[in-house]
This record gives C-alpha cells, sequence and structure tokens, in this order.
C-alpha cells in the first residue's frame, strides 16, 4: 500500500505488528470484514514541510520538517518532535506508527503521531536553536492545537527547544494552549514530567520480575544512552538498590565497574552538552571506549556481564550480536527505553533463550502517559505534586504490565509481551475505528 521503497524501518515495525497479531484475527475476524490492516498502516496525514532560519553569521539554511499525524481514532495525535541528522520519512513513520499502540496501551485517549526535522542541534548556539525552534514551528503551526495534535519532546528536543516551541506558537496565535508537552515548569509543565519515562521503564522492570520471583535490587544493570531516558532509569535504578554500570552516547561507551557517577553524568550530558570522554578524564577508574573501536560495530555496552539490559539511545541500537553476547553473560532481563532499539534478530534470540523482554511500547510508555497528565493539568489549572504524579505513574506502568499479563493468558503467549502489546494496542484502536465508520 505504500507508494515508497526504501521504508525499511517502518517495514520493520509493521511486520513485527503483523507477525504477531494473527491470534487476535482468527478471534476477531471482524478486523479483517472491516480492513482495518489497510487502514491502520497508512497515515491520516503526513506534513512535509521547509524550514529556513539564520545562523550567526547570517547564513541561511535549509532543513525538512515533518508531522505524521498517523491515527486519531482514540483522541487527538500526540507524539514527540526529534530533532537529529539522521530524521527522515522512514524514521519518522515507524516512530509515529510504534506511537499508535504505544498510547493505546496505557488506557488514555490519545492518537498516534509523531514530528521531526533532520537539523542537528550539535555545536548550535543558544540563539540559533531558538531560531530553528521558531522557524520549525512558523511552519507548520495551524495543523497542531490542543485537541487535534499535541507535540512533545524527543532525542533533539528537551525542555529547552520545547520552550522556544511553545513561545513561537503563542506569538502565533495569540493562545496559551498545551500543544506541547515536557515544557519547562514555569510554563506550565508537569512535575515528574522529565524523569517519567526513566522511572516508568524501571517501575515496569521491577513489576515484570517481581512477578517473576526476582528483583533488581543489587544487581548490574547496563545501559546504552545518556541521554533523557537514560540518566533517569539510572537515577532510579540507584533509588531501588540496583548497580547501573554503564552509559554511551553517539561517540562512544562508559564502563564504570562501581556504578555511574550520576552528578558527573549530568553534569556533562545536561550542563556542558559535552561528549562522555570526559566522563572518563574525570573518573579515571572508568573504561571509555569509543565507538571507532567497538568490535564489529556492536556497542561496548552489551559486552559487560550484567543481570539486566536497558538500550534507552535509539532504534536498531542492540543487534544479534550484542544479543549472543547479553545470553553468555547470563542476561535474565532487557527492557526497553528508547523505540524499537532491539532488532528483530535479537528479540528472537532472547525469546529462544527465555530472556524476559519488555517491549517499549509498554515500557517506555510513563512519557507520554505523564504527558497526558500535564495536558490535563493545564486545562484544569490545578497542578499536582511530584509525588501525586510519580504515585500515577507507578500505577499507570503496573496497569499496563496487568492488561499484557491478562492478554498473554487470553492468547496463551506464554509471556511473550512483544505479541501481547501488539494484540492489546491494535484491539484498542481496531475498535475505536469501527465505532466510528468509514
Ligand atoms: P536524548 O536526546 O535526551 O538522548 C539521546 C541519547 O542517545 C544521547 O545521549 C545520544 O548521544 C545517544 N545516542 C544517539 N544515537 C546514538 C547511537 N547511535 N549510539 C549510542 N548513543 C546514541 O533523547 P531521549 O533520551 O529523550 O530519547 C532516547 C530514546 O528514547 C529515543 O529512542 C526516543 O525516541 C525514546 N523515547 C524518549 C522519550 C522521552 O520522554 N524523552 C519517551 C519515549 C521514548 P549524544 O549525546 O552524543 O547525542
Amino acid at each position: 500500500k505504500s507508494n515508497c521503497k526504501s521504508e525499511t524501518i517502518f517495514f520493520q515495525a509493521l511486520k513485527e505488528v503483523l507477525e504477531t497479531i494473527q491470534p487476535l484475527l482468527e478471534k476477531h475476524p471482524e478486523y479483517l470484514h472491516q480492513n482495518i490492516i489497510d487502514r491502520i498502516m497508512v497515515p491520516n496525514r503526513a506534513i512535509h514541510f521547509k524550514i529556513e532560519w539564520m545562523d550567526d553569521d547570517n547564513i541561511i539554511h535549509v532543513n525538512n520538517g515533518y508531522r505524521i499525524q498517523f491515527n486519531n481514532a482514540l483522541g487527538p495525535y500526540k507524539g514527540g518532535v526529534r530533532f537529529h541528522p539522521s530524521v527522515n520519512p522512514d524514521i519518522l513513520k515507524f516512530l509515529a506508527f510504534e506511537q499508535i499502540f504505544k498510547n493505546a496501551i496505557t488506557g488514555l485517549h490519545i492518537g498516534g503521531a509523531k514530528g521531526g526535522a533532520d537539523f542537528d542541534p550539535k555545536g548550535k548556539s543558544d540563539k540559533e536553536i531558538m531560531k530553528f525552534c521558531q522557524a520549525f514551528m512558523s511552519a507548520f503551526y495551524n495543523s497542531i492545537g490542543a485537541d487535534i495534535d499535541i507535540l512533545g519532546g524527543d532525542i533533539g528536543v528537551g525542555a529547552r527547544e520545547v520552550g522556544y516551541l511553545f513561545g513561537q506558537y503563542k506569538q502565533l496565535t495569540n493562545s496559551y494552549d498545551s500543544i506541547i508537552t515536557s515544557k519547562p515548569l514555569a510554563l506550565g509543565g508537569s512535575l515528574g514530567r522529565t524523569e517519567a519515562t526513566g522511572y516508568g521503564l524501571i517501575y515496569f522492570t521491577q513489576t515484570f520480575l517481581e512477578d517473576m520471583g526476582e528483583t533488581l535490587k543489587g544487581k548490574i544493570c547496563t545501559i546504552s544512552g545518556s541521554g533523557n531516558v537514560a540518566i533517569h532509569a539510572i537515577e532510579k535504578l540507584y533509588e531501588i538498590g540496583a548497580i547501573p554500570v554503564t552509559c554511551s552516547d553517539s561517540k562512544g561507551a562508559i564502563h564504570d565497574s562501581n556504578g555511574i557517577d550520576l552528578e558527573l553524568l549530568k553534569k556533562i550530558k545536561l550542563e556542558r552538552r559535552a561528549s562522555l570522554e570526559y566522563y572518563a578524564l574525570e573518573r579515571k577508574k572508568a573504561t571509555y571506549v569509543k565507538r571507532e573501536s567497538y568490535t564489529e560495530g556492536r556497542s561496548f555496552v552489551w559486552s559487560i556481564p550484567c543481570f539486566a539490559a536497558f538500550p534507552c539511545a535509539t532504534q536498531n541500537e542492540l543487534g544479534e550480536g550484542s544479543a549472543k553476547l547479553l545470553i553468555e553473560n547470563d542476561v535474565k532481563i532487557v527492557a526497553e527505553g528508547a523505540n524499537m532499539p532491539t532488532t528483530p534478530e535479537a528479540i528472537a534470540l532472547f525469546e529462544e533463550n527465555n530472556i524476559l523482554f519488555g517491549p517499549a511500547k509498554a515500557a517506555n510508555a510513563g512519557g507520554v502517559a505523564v504527558s497526558v497528565l500535564e495536558m490535563s493539568q493545564n486545562s484544569s489549572l490545578n497542578y499536582l505534586s511530584f509525588e501525586k504524579v510519580d504515585q500515577r505513574l507507578q500505577d499507570i506502568m503496573s496497569n499496563i504490565y496487568s492488561d499484557l499479563k491478562q492478554t498473554c493468558d487470553e492468547y496463551k503467549l506464554d509471556m511473550d509481551l512483544v505479541s501481547a502489546a501488539n494484540i492489546l494496542g491494535f484491539q484498542r484502536v481496531a475498535d475505536a475505528m469501527i465505532m466510528q465508520g468509514v
């Protein structure tokens, strides 16, 4: 049905959904009669726009901007915005497609979308970032709205960028509508949103493990990435008594066998926006391996023996070779903080070897769930304490786990949470589509 032959990542995401929902289709032939598969795999709307902006030397640049409004059967479109040079329509289509099911699994009323630009924020001045964000918003602000499509953060889009995007929307429309989440607190952001994806990932993993008679307490954990998700996963791991020993960025990876120095990591990645190379310079006992030195392209992170592995950087970062290493080193659980970080071959190996696996659609849904809490706080003007948000997040992650477990029981899936997440998400969206007619 697609008119683009190079949609390899989108097809990877689509294939996984189609392969795993067979038991649902057998039980509910109405989804086939209603042609839901064809209807769900084509985005409602895909917007491609030009972004022109001027740098500090008065040179004009042009970037591509996108918003994929994939499905709004369950509620207004909702999904983050990514600024990274690798951004293209294929990557955003896969992210928006995954977002539909993730959002459905939370049980909240939101549809799925994703957007972004092939802009590289690295090395840009604060003024250049502001100008780019303003140009990005100006190019498509009339396609979004608090009840239509709500943006959020993702790779390269944190509180600073969200603030500038929001400011420009306000400037253009004269409204303070909640068209973006992950806002700074002073602009109506929610306490606990910054931490939500990383914390939610660890809450989900703990719930899963406890149900299997295990715990993360006292266990060695490996994490990839060193951005919003990775840093807050590491923070929560420390809070529950686990030992996170790795992190990585686009240039290399750190192994700190006594445990990652979280304060130093935050200083380097959040304040200085610098490379992890500086972490190793300040922590002499830590090992730093440059990306160029990875064996056969496998991240150094996955060669470190661990009980639990948390890929929190980017898509397809954990492949077959890394999965084999983790299995040889007796990993017990892998839970995805990033979106689709594990390749299909690696997932198959984990399944064959009975490694517990928490798929992103469920495990990293805490971020979007708290974004909905931010939206509801904005409209009610009733702001929640950090403790209340955190409690809601724990409840949501635990409900997601129970719903997946129930789906596993219903379809005899033997704790295959990948299939359960796809079945549950698909069913909720499909039912809403049928109710709304063609
Ligand atoms: P950030 O931009 O805060 O951080 C991304 C991190 O990953 C950076 O440390 C970056 O390195 C690193 N990275 C990027 N590419 C690679 C690579 N190829 N190898 C190793 N490290 C890499 O993004 P987030 O933490 O917000 O997002 C991470 C993942 O989590 C993404 O898949 C995102 O879609 C997903 N996600 C995020 C949510 C959120 O609430 N933020 C919600 C749900 C999912 P460097 O510093 O060098 O750029």
